[in-house]
């Protein structure tokens, strides 16, 4: 069986890791030539507009999946015309517009933060008074780690935002004064069958994840059912098949959905050491039709990534069941190049090798 991905990112490059033992072969297209799955399959460069080479990359594919999120709708409508692609467009598509998403689970009884979409200067005035201070304007599309996000604190910064982001369709959501933030990733599988992971806590800084406990520690069963009937709502919804994530606030002995996310995703990169099957093996297994395979996790572990340098792999990998993962990209201030996955039978063990790798953390 051979899988067209679209991206070639690190997602992509650890999708062929977890494929390649069952026997899948995989072909990328990226615009990219230096993408990082580029040193194990071939990669198609070019735009995702070009219809002409998606033509040529989806020659002899048996199936598409997608491990970057903005490809254009038109593009995956265009290659479904010809080959299945999972999951299908029209999750992905939702996912793209903060407000179909935001939408879309609040159709389904998800919590969400107020919201309202601004499409003009006058909006963002009405909207403020639905929506109260503080609250937070974002683009609707093309948002990422943080990127597109203004924090509104008090009116004059109305002005501001509008300044800074005017001209793109927006949404302004309320601000949640949350006690931590949660992922849940959930896998379907073609016939219907769904299978959980652990919430996960995870850390963000400058809206770039940081690092992630898995599973999230002191968290009440409540909450991870309560999670679970969230994603099986969304992935229902959406006849999905494959692997989707969550973002979720904690908030007041509830959670908040904030976005998903319609691929594998960065909160779950520990389940490749920590949990019985990896998101990537069992996105796979999904999408193959394959059985899927058992999500618990295998004591715990901490998941951090490493952000603009990378360090000395022997230090890392001198710590026991520290594991490290290079993207084979080239360094930039802010660029995800790889991480580190530590894992142990229990907290008290996971906290001393964490404390070996204090050298990762930034101050
Ligand atoms: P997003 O791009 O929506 O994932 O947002 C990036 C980060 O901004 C989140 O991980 C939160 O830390 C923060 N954030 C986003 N939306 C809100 C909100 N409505 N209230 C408070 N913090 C938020």
């Amino acid at each position: 069986m051979t899988i067209g991905v679209l991206g070639g990112g690190q997602l992509g490059r650890m999708l062929a890791l977890a494929g390649y033992p069952l026997g899948l072969h995989f072909r990328f297209f990226d615009p990219s030539p230096q993408a990082p799955a580029g040193n194990l399959a071939e990669v198609i460069s070019a735009n995702y507009d070009d219809l002409k080479s998606l033509e040529c990359f989806a020659a002899g594919l048996d199936l598409v999946t997608y491990e970057f999120e903005n490809v254009p709708a038109t593009s995956t409508h265009f290659l479904a015309k010809c080959v299945p692609i999972y999951p299908s467009p029209k999750a992905l598509e939702t996912a793209q517009d903060r407000l179909t998403e935001k939408t879309l689970f609040h159709r389904l009884g998800i919590p969400v933060p107020e919201f309202a979409p601004v499409n003009s200067s006058s909006d963002l005035e009405a909207t403020l008074k639905q929506v109260g201070l503080p609250a937070v304007l974002k683009t609707r599309r093309l948002g990422y780690d943080g990127k597109g996000q203004f924090v509104l604190r008090q009116h004059d910064d109305a002005q501001h935002a509008w300044e800074a982001m005017g001209g793109f369709p927006l949404l302004l959501e309320g601000f949640i004064h949350f006690e931590r933030e949660l992922s849940i990733l959930a896998v379907r599988g073609k016939n219907g069958e769904i299978r959980f992971y652990p919430l996960v806590e995870n850390h963000h800084q400058d809206g770039i994840l940081r690092h992630s406990l898995a599973p999230a520690p002191n968290l009440i069963p409540a909450l991870q059912t309560q999670a679970e009937d969230y994603a099986t709502r969304v992935l229902e919804a959406l006849d999905y098949v494959g692997v989707l994530a969550i973002e979720l606030f904690q908030c007041a002995g509830r959670l908040l959905a904030n976005e998903m996310a319609c691929r594998v995703h960065n909160s779950g990169h520990w389940t490749i050491e920590g949990a019985k099957t990896s998101q990537f093996e069992n996105h796979l297994r999904a999408i193959c039709g394959l059985p899927l395979g058992a999500t618990a996790a295998l004591g715990c572990s901490t998941m951090l990534n490493l952000i603009g340098t990378t360090p000395e792999p022997r230090q890392v990998l001198a710590i026991p069941e520290a594991h490290l993962h290079l993207y084979g990209k080239s360094a930039r201030p802010g660029r995800k190049l790889g991480h580190v996955t530590v894992r142990a039978d229990n907290q008290q063990t996971l906290e001393a090798r964490l404390e070996q790798l204090g050298f990762l953390f930034s101050p």
